[in-house]
């Protein structure tokens, strides 16, 4: 029998795991079909149970449902635990088992796709949403020198921060504002904010990027401002999150599958789109 997958959100029209996931299917003769389903806004963990009761075996998890996904696991990843937010849901007689695979998709991307290693460079994370979250643990994992987290709303960077520094090993870990950004340097800038979705700026001080850096912006598909920034203040090379995107489906259906899809054929497609 086909098993069956899907990601659910709302909306979720535009999703491209679907595509994605059958790429991945094709490339390992897996035997499994790969849904979208739109769930109501107050109907995420009904939508959920209706699909396991019709033979789900997983699914992925979009906006705005990462953090009731989390609530609904009966057990977590460590780093699904920390992020305090789900993306991927495993089924099984045992019951429904959370994880979290976009920071493992960043720093695939980073590493494999870029080529560029985390270990003992120095990294500015814009950001204190469901993103900055899901991706701080892997990449303090991958032994950074230096981490620093900035947010609009300082409040909010410090409160993650403080969660975290425990965390945080031998990296020197710390949070702040903007403003506090002032005069410093970093290898790789992550932009893990919103700002992008709407095409607006972010109000950050300038020369933050040092010879030879790289600025990531998790939204993907065009230049956006912030790339268009970095550019304009000389960090060397710039990416999209196309890759995070492909690669978090990778770990995805890695945790389904058993099987590591290659992403090279799925991400060239994408592009080329
Ligand atoms: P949230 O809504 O949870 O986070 C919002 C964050 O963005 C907050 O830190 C907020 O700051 C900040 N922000 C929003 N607008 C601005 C602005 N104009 N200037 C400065 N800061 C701003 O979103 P998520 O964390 O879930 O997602 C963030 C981005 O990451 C999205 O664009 C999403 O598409 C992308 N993403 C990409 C993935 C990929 O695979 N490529 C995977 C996951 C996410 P404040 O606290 O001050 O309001």
């Amino acid at each position: 029998m086909t098993d069956r997958y899907a990601v659910i959100g709302n909306p979720v029209a535009h999703s491209k795991s679907p595509q994605i996931h059958a790429v991945f299917a094709g490339l390992t003769l897996q035997d499994m079909r790969y849904e979208a389903i739109l769930a109501p806004l107050d109907g995420f963990a009904d939508a959920v149970r209706i699909f396991i009761a019709a033979g789900g075996r997983g699914m992925n998890v979009t906006v705005p449902f990462k953090l009731e996904a989390y609530a609904l696991a009966a057990t977590c990843s460590p780093r699904a635990r920390a992020a305090k937010a789900v993306n991927t849901l495993i089924f099984s007689p045992a019951g429904i088992h959370g994880d979290n695979t976009d920071g493992l998709g960043l720093v695939a991307d980073l590493t494999r796709n870029l080529g560029f290693r985390l270990a003992g460079r120095s990294i500015l994370l814009l950001g204190a949403g469901g993103a900055a979250r899901g991706v701080l643990l892997p990449v303090l994992e991958e032994k950074p020198a230096a981490l620093t987290l900035a947010n609009r709303t300082a409040a909010k960077a410090l409160a993650l921060g403080e969660e975290f520094a425990p965390l945080a090993g031998s990296c020197a870990f710390a949070a702040s504002g903007f403003a506090e950004l002032a005069g410093r340097q970093f290898d790789l800038v992550i932009n893990a904010t919103a700002a992008s979705l709407a095409d607006e700026a972010l109000a950050l001080p300038t020369g933050l990027y040092a010879p030879d850096s790289l600025a990531y912006d998790m939204v993907y598909g065009r230049e956006t401002p912030f790339l268009a920034a970095a550019r304009a203040q000389g960090a060397a090379r710039m990416a999209d999150g196309l890759g995070m995107l492909v690669e978090q489906a990778a770990e995805s259906f890695f945790l389904w599958r058993g099987v590591r899809p290659e992403t090279a054929t799925v991400l060239a497609q994408l592009r080329k789109a």
